[in-house]
């Protein structure tokens, strides 16, 4: 019993035969407690049925051999300019020649020390009078003895630098042997049971210990697909535990019939997308109940969010409450004060905008938003500081949320007894990583723009291509149009070889657009620098603005009509989207073109095609998701993605989903013991990225 908690945390050093030189081999690998050595799987299982002796192979055969190493020597073939490496090994029936053509010496020469025993699988060719087997899989074993005692199926593990397989397999099988039977799986057995999965502990028991029915690759990966199950289910379950747990917590319950909700429509001068009816009685549903509303909006740029974000502002205000709209740059707040502003007023309504450095103005508004005045009031951080108080704050609307850290959204929910919350984002992202970043929110999805809106055309060209272009600038700046030239650094650097913004810029202005006025905006400017130069582009005081990619998510300047992005392949799928997204919104169709190297390979090539092909934030983001992995995507970084030991978000999305559907049916059937298992194990070992803690 005591071990049982433990095992997670106690050291590989605890297994018989770990000493601290075994014990630091396990740590490069991560390797650290005994629960890692347990599960870390084999990538390979050997029959040794079927092993044979070097007299009874044939050609064309793929075999399993035992032999022995007797010589070995790097080659090089002149004519061919190749490296290889040759061994010859043997067995008391005959010998046989290993050839190897990708060569990593070392690492070679050190598996084919003379005498070294090894297990070689790999098709058998012949080689003049020879027989050879070309890269074979080689396993070093101890000594033949070690191969006698095992029987059947033998397991294969990953390879570890400097400890040979035979130690390996038994450190491994001690571990688990002595351990293994203080993992468990989160389900109670009996629910187990109910449940419609392998046990967990069979398949611990079958792949550490197999049978020959592991030889298929299919029953193999079903106890693999258990223990990534498992470990989703985990996250799953203490994620929902979170979500419930908040929503206990009684809100406010929000009748959403008022004279505002019932005016909403007739006082906007377009027709709602289906996705926005939809989104939009999402928002209904969660705020017409007790507990408190935690959403996520997710829609590209130029979807209609804040149209959303209107409407549940309008049933907040009818049934007396206030409403807080916090956005994470100036701009960005000022532009939706501004959308926001002119609905309302047209209502009769009045709004009013907070941000930093106001002077005088500021203690009025402050005063108004302290006696209930003012019902909406939209703002920056300047809305999180401690005089701002609020008379009856029911809604809390906060834009780019992934801006904004978690103690920001949680003093601003706190500035109201128990507000309904909505945040939004325009960083659209595929639902498998929505389930692991998002998961304790209930996430609506935009997936579709207003009607009549352009596509923004979109093309690649190669380095040569530049002054083409510049041609195309040239001409949406001759029909009144404004551009963005995006370069990947912000001056010149000595360890790469990239065009900056800084030189473009001079360049540019003395050169192809000495007639037009070129702006720089980057990321080491102050943010007021950022923000005046932001304002004169808007005012079209400004033609051409060279920059990095410091343009804001979300910024509106519906003049510019074309963006130019050099070095277009050192930006993932998602952030040329992203920076696409700056363009395209106004009537006029705009345009975007992608610069990338001539030397690029045809994969590089046809990933950038995919932004010719479609404009779909979703499709480019689960296409960037699949090519790079989950880690390196665009903007989040930061969100931290939690890391599972075995699964991989890209490879195991299904498994995601049937672990959050098979979380929603078990958690009410969990004692409180569990739970409180369940919720200890995740935090150890998630804590930061899922912020669990937040469970009080
Ligand atoms: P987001 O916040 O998602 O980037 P906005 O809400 O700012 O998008 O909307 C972008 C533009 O589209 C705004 O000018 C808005 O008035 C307009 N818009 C929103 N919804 C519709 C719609 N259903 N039909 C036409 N135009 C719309
Ligand atoms: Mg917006």
């Amino acid at each position: 019993m005591e071990k049982e908690n433990d095992i997670t945390k106690e050291p590989v050093r605890c297994v018989k035969g770990v000493g601290p030189k075994i014990a630091a081999l396990f740590r490069q690998k991560g390797l650290n407690t005994i629960e890692d050595l347990c599960y870390f799987l084999p990538n390979r299982y050997v029959d040794k049925r079927v092993i044979k002796k070097i007299r009874e192979v044939t050609e064309g055969e793929n075999a399993l051999i035992v032999a022995k190493v007797v010589t070995s020597r790097p080659v090089y073939f002149p004519r061919a300019r190749r490296r290889a490496f040759e061994a010859t090994v043997q067995d008391e029936t005959g010998s046989l020649t290993l050839r190897w053509f990708h060569v990593v010496l070392p690492y070679l020469k050190g598996l084919c020390t003379k005498d070294n025993i090894l297990l070689l699988s790999g098709k058998v060719t012949r080689f003049g009078r020879n027989m050879q087997m070309v890269h074979p899989e080689a396993v070093l074993l101890e000594n033949v003895a070690e191969l006698e005692e095992l029987q059947g199926i033998i397991p294969v593990y990953p390879e570890i630098n400097g400890l040979k397989q035979g130690t390996l397999r038994i450190i491994i099988k001690q571990a688990f042997i002595n351990y293994g039977k203080c993992l468990r799986s989160i389900i109670p057995t009996v629910l187990e049971n109910s449940l419609t999965i392998k046990r967990f502990k069979e398949a611990l028991v079958k792949l550490h210990c197999p049978d020959e029915t592991i030889i298929n690759f299919e029953t193999r990966q079903d106890y693999i697909n258990r223990l990534i199950f498992e470990e989703y289910l985990l996250f799953q379950t203490s994620l929902l535990m979170k979500k419930r747990y908040v929503k206990q917590g009684k809100g406010i319950f929000f009748v959403n019939n008022g004279a505002y909700r019932k005016k909403f429509e007739t006082g906007l001068s377009f027709e709602l997308t289906n996705a926005q009816r939809k989104v939009i009685r999402e928002i209904e549903e969660d705020m017409g109940s007790w507990s408190p509303m935690n959403r996520l909006l997710q829609g590209d740029v130029g979807s209609g969010k804040t149209v959303c974000a209107i409407a549940s502002s309008c049933i907040a205000i009818d049934n007396g409450y206030q409403v807080a709209f916090m956005a994470p740059t100036e701009i960005l707040a000022e532009q939706q004060y501004l959308t926001i502003h002119k609905f309302f007023d047209n209502m009769g309504l009045a709004v009013s905008y907070l941000r930093g450095n106001m002077g005088k103005e500021r203690s009025s508004i402050i005063d108004s938003i302290k006696t209930g005045i003012i019902k909406v009031v939209v703002g920056t951080h300047a809305l999180l500081q401690d005089d701002v108080e609020f008379n009856k704050l029911g809604l809390v609307i906060i834009d780019e949320q992934h801006r904004f850290g978690v103690m920001q959204r949680k003093i601003i929910k706190q500035k109201g007894p128990c507000p309904d919350t909505l945040v939004m984002t325009a960083t659209p992202i595929p639902r498998t990583l929505s389930m692991v970043i998002y998961g304790d929110l209930d996430v609506s999805v935009i997936n579709e723009m207003p009607a009549g809106r352009q596509k923004i055309w979109t093309k690649v060209f190669f380095d040569g291509e530049n002054q083409t272009a510049f041609k195309l600038v040239e001409e949406e700046l001759k029909s009144g149009g404004q551009a963005f030239i995006v370069y990947p650094l912000v001056e010149e650097s000595q360890k790469v070889d990239l065009l900056n913004a800084k030189n473009m810029a001079m360049l540019l202005q003395k050169t192809v657009f000495c007639d037009r006025k070129v702006g720089l905006l980057h990321g080491r400017m102050k943010s007021d620098e950022k923000e005046k130069v932001m304002v004169l582009f808007q005012k079209r005081l400004i033609d051409v603005l060279v920059c990095t990619t410091v343009i804001e998510v979300g910024i509106d300047i519906p003049n510019a009509t074309i963006i130019v992005i050099e070095h277009s392949e050192r930006f993932g799928l998602s952030q040329l989207h992203q920076l696409r997204g700056r363009v395209g919104r106004g009537l006029k169709q705009s345009k975007c073109i992608l610069v990338a190297s001539e030397k690029l390979t045809a994969i590089a090539k046809q990933r950038l095609r995919v932004m010719e092909k479609t404009t779909d934030g979703f499709q480019i983001a689960e296409e960037d998701m699949r090519l790079r992995g989950p880690g390196e995507m665009f903007g989040l970084k930061q969100s931290g993605i939690p890391d599972f030991r075995l699964g991989n978000l890209v490879r195991d999305g299904d498994i995601m989903t049937n672990a959050k559907k098979t979380a929603e049916q078990i958690l009410s059937k969990l004692s409180s013991k569990e739970l409180n298992q369940i919720k200890e194990r995740a935090e150890q070992k998630w804590g930061d990225s899922v912020n669990l803690s937040e469970i009080a």
